[in-house]
């Protein structure tokens, strides 16, 4: 069970070596090795237990939902550093693209999230 992000929907599979992760903290424990990036990301759904694909280079609202039970698996995480694939290894480029994201006023939702902490830190 990850320990960082408490509320995780998804386990991601880390393109790199292949392994199941809840979160990028959880697989910078287990491997020296940085997570790779990827556009096309592998899920398994911690709801009903099943696998699925989704391209991220045309990930949209619709891509929130598990294909197989209709989990809404993107969710503000409860927990430090912003994560998975698609952005940066360094916290502190997540933290800005997150905060981008709030200046221009679309949604701050990422598939792995950042803390309550970080976001009060953000907004001041
Ligand atoms: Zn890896
Ligand atoms: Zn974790
Ligand atoms: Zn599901």
């Amino acid at each position: 069970m990850c320990k960082h992000v408490l509320n995780a929907q998804v386990s991601i599979r880390a393109p790199c070596c292949k392994q199941w992760y809840d979160c990028a903290e959880c697989h910078a424990e287990a491997q020296s090795h940085p997570l790779a990036k990827t556009m096309e990301m592998a899920f398994i759904c911690k709801k009903c237990k099943k696998a699925f694909r989704k391209d991220m280079s045309t990930y949209e609202e619709s891509d929130e939902y598990c294909p197989h039970c209709d989990n809404h698996y993107v969710v503000e995480a409860k927990t430090p550093h912003a994560i998975v694939g698609v952005e940066g290894d360094d916290a502190r480029i997540d933290s800005r693209m997150l905060k981008d994201e709030r200046v221009k006023g679309s949604a701050n939702k990422t598939v792995v999230l950042s803390a309550e902490d970080d976001f009060s830190d953000i907004l001041g």
